[in-house]
């Protein structure tokens, strides 16, 4: 099919992740057009809650429309740019359409970087997006059902087994928020009452957590090794079977769970769109935001190398909070006059599971409950919408009154037509 020409200038966002939504937010009524292929963006500081079920699966993303009541959006995908004629091609479900902008903004992210381990794309979860959440808490779910209807002690342990290779962020927060769910949920569970689960994290690092200092990383080790997680550091992932993980040790984990989130790779499109890359093929620009050797393009988060002025030696880590204070800048500089980038990291802060985690915040660190605390109230403070922070407190009151739900939905939701049992 032909594609139709959409006559509109203005400025054009491609990617409402959190560096996309928040430009379009902050150019308040100068309006832009966001290309994205969810109308929402995910908060993903909370989505391992999400795959725990402590928070529900929509209350951790920001309808778009909500978020930014002056942006148009087109539901669609990016997949080509004309730099010279001003104008972006978009799969929509409508069809091919192109898009001209005045103003571009290149905020696509990163995607999950995998590596030629055999069998991993075949056997691995990936844990960066909704889907993939929700995925891997009906998935948990059933290997517990699983578990205890067999009883074949060498099935159950197979279900029983989960092994997450990464142990940044994404990692840690998920195994901790998933191994909470498995343990809350055993207590329904009286056939499967004192069988042993065991819970694997694997990364070549020598230590996890890698952005974290010293000794809240030293602190969050232990802890999780107290609690009987098994840490596997300066080791990799040597292969993914159906039901096995083995590791560069050599030992072969029998297990039906194995997570991968082993560190992000820039979006696989930049590579096709023209601009400038880095090494690491992320869009190259200069301090003020701008695409290197372009008049009408600028980019930002994951997917971009952004010159930090407060630290010129280090480029940006890929986190939100620095997805956020570019956006400022970004929307700064397109409103008045440009400036440089220029961010100093306020801190960090992680959960850890039952009611502990670590918080690096200026001036101190903690650990244990306060550090929970302060890394719920943190990403709290930082999620856009009242009416979102309310229904996360409301899940989260619930969660501290109530048994955990436990419900597996995840054959439920397919196209249900009249006639049909
Ligand atoms: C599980 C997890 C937990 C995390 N926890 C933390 C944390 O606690 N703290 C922290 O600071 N950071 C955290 N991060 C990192 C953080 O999410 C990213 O750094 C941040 O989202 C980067 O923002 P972005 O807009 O560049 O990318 P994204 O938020 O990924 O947004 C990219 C957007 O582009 C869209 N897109 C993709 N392809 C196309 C296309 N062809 N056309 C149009 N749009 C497209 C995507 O749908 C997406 O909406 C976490 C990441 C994950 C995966």
């Amino acid at each position: 099919m032909a594609p139709t020409r959409v006559a509109r200038g203005g400025t054009l966002v491609i990617g409402g992740g959190f560096a996309g939504g928040y430009v379009a937010r902050l150019l308040g009524r100068d309006g832009a057009t966001i290309v994205s292929p969810d109308n929402f963006m995910l908060f993903t500081p909370i989505l391992p809650e999400a795959a725990s079920g402590t928070l529900e699966p929509r209350h951790v993303v920001v309808p778009l429309r909500q978020m930014c009541p002056n942006a148009e959006l087109r539901l669609g995908r990016a997949v080509a740019l004309d730099a010279a004629g001003q104008f972006v091609t978009v799969e929509t479900t409508a069809g091919t359409e192109t898009i001209g902008y005045d103003r571009l903004i290149v905020a696509l992210g990163a995607v999950a970087r995998t590596l030629p381990v055999p069998g991993l794309t075949e056997h691995a979860i990936g844990f960066k997006t909704l889907a993939e959440a929700i995925f891997l808490r009906n998935h948990v779910l059933r290997r517990l059902e699983i578990a205890d209807a067999t009883v074949d002690p060498v099935e159950r342990a197979k279900h029983l087994s989960f092994v997450f290779v990464g142990a940044g962020y994404a990692g840690v927060e998920a195994l901790a928020e998933l191994a909470d769910l498995v343990h809350d949920a055993l207590r329904s569970y009286p056939r499967l009452r004192g069988v042993p689960q065991r819970w694997v994290l694997v990364d070549a690092a020598p230590k996890i957590l890698p952005g974290i200092p010293g000794r809240l990383g030293e602190y969050a080790q232990k802890l999780l090794s107290d609690r009987g997680i098994e840490i596997y550091t300066s080791t990799m992932l040597a292969s993914a079977e159906h039901d096995a993980a083995v590791l560069s040790t050599g030992e072969r984990i029998p297990t039906r769970t194995l997570v991968w989130t082993a560190g992000v790779k820039p979006h696989p499109l930049l590579a096709e769109l023209g601009l400038p890359l880095d090494e690491r093929g992320r869009v190259q620009v200069d301090e003020t935001l701008r695409v290197v050797g372009q008049e009408r393009i600028w980019s930002l988060g994951d997917c971009a190398n952004v010159p930090n002025r407060a630290t010129p030696d280090v480029s940006d880590p890929p986190t939100c909070q620095h997805a956020l204070r570019q956006a400022r800048r970004l929307a700064k500089n397109l409103r008045g006059t440009p400036k440089p980038y220029r961010y100093r990291m306020l801190g960090q802060v992680a959960t850890l599971g039952r009611y502990r985690g670590i918080a690096d915040v200026p001036g101190a660190r903690f650990t244990g409950f306060a550090g929970w605390f302060i890394c719920r109230a943190y990403h709290l403070w930082q999620l856009p919408l009242m009416s979102r922070r309310l229904r996360v407190v409301t899940d989260w009151s619930v969660s501290l009154l109530f048994r955990r739900d436990i419900a597996q939905l995840g054959t439920l939701g397919g196209r249900q037509t009249l006639g049909e049992d």
